[in-house]
């Protein structure tokens, strides 16, 4: 059986490597493999591609997407490109938005461009709900134009932009998909919930922003993986694609499930400074993927959260160690920086 070969990016972060694990697991497609090429910043796990690291049909790559002396020969090897690697974290894009640019927009053209010089078939590019800026009532379709609101908002609305350019300008078969909050295991405790159910893991108190009353859409890594499929194997050249998760929440109604769930009580949150440019509220209309695709997000959000929170209870070894800088294929070092203590979704 000829097998599809995928190059997916920043595999060795929360989603990436989620969509590997489901890829290469027991229920996924036999007949595709993948390359992970991950520049394993603070953000990745290597413990996250344990699962997979001994099936045949897997490789692991240690590069940086800006790279196009790694990228080039990689693209030459591949029949798909699912992009991933990003720097992704609000709070650090506003005290330092220079290497979101980098990776986010650079790195995007970089792999474009390989991606077009060696015939890639299909290029989906994962972007994100922020790209559309806040909407106080009702939800984005794929129509609404971009309005970013955070230097990491605004890079990924450039690279999705460019992205969806390869398409009109050189006909490359490029799928953009732009997704609510993801939530799940193995995300790095830098996020809302991942950081939350640690520090109360450890009898600490959660920061909470401004008057906690922002809304956010919850998407769990399962639903989103299955959306991304979805698009992948049967979506269509230059759309863009809304996944949404179907549980919106303000963060303080999820700050009192994260307690719940975490056997702590009300005094355990310390409201704090809200971010700047804070979106209100994020919102996205999915019903072009539901029509066209099937897609419908399955997982119940209270089962998602307890499964989650079980999973932090039970991995202490993996989110209170540093992240490791090993892998089976150097193509360069992996940096190992520390950890922020950001409190947004
Ligand atoms: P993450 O921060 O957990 O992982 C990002 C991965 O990219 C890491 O493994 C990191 O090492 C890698 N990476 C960073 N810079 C790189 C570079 N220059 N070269 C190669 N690899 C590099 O992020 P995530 O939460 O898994 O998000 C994945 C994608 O989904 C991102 O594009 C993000 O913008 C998008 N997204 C995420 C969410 C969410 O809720 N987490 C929501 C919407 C969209």
């Amino acid at each position: 059986m000829s097998q599809t070969r995928i190059l997916v990016t920043g595999g060795a972060g929360f989603i990436g490597s989620h969509y590997v694990r489901t890829l290469l697991g027991p229920l996924g497609p036999d007949d595709v493999s993948v390359t992970v090429l991950d520049a394993f910043t603070y953000a990745a796990k290597r413990a996250s591609l344990d699962e997979v690291a001994g099936s045949p049909r897997f490789r692991l790559v240690v590069g940086d997407i800006c790279d196009a002396s790694v990228v080039e020969p990689l693209m030459a090897e591949h029949d798909q490109v699912v992009h991933f690697a990003a720097e992704s974290h609000v709070d650090r894009s506003l005290s330092s938005s220079a290497e979101f640019v980098r990776t986010n927009v650079l790195g995007t053209q970089v792999l474009l461009d390989a991606a077009l010089r060696h015939g890639i078939r299909t290029f989906v590019h994962v972007s994100t709900d922020e790209v559309y800026g806040s909407i106080e009532s009702g939800s984005c379709s794929e129509e609404k134009s971009v309005d970013p609101n955070s230097p990491y908002a605004a890079s990924k609305a450039a690279s999705d932009l460019l992205a969806l350019v390869y398409h009109r300008s050189h006909g490359m078969d490029v799928r953009v998909t732009r997704c609510s909050n993801n939530y799940g295991h193995h995300q790095f405790p830098e996020k809302i919930i991942p950081l939350f159910v640690t520090r109360l893991l450890k009898g600490e108190k959660v920061p909470l922003y401004g008057d906690g009353l922002n809304v956010r859409d919850w998407l769990h890594i399962d639903d989103h993986v299955r959306g991304i499929e979805l698009v992948r194997t049967r979506g269509r050249a230059g759309e863009i694609y809304n996944i949404g998760g179907g549980t919106e929440l303000t963060n303080r109604q999820l700050t009192e499930r994260l307690l719940e769930a975490c056997g702590a009580g009300p005094g355990q949150i310390e409201y704090v400074t809200d971010r700047k440019g804070h979106d209100r509220r994020y919102s996205v209309d999915w019903t072009k993927i539901h029509t066209e695709l099937g897609y419908k997000p399955q997982k119940d959000f209270t089962e998602g959260l307890d499964e989650t929170v079980a999973w932090y209870r039970a991995h202490r070894d993996w989110w209170e160690t540093a992240t490791e800088t090993t892998a089976e294929s150097a193509t360069g070092p992996a940096p190992d920086h520390g950890a922020t203590t950001g409190t947004g979704a």
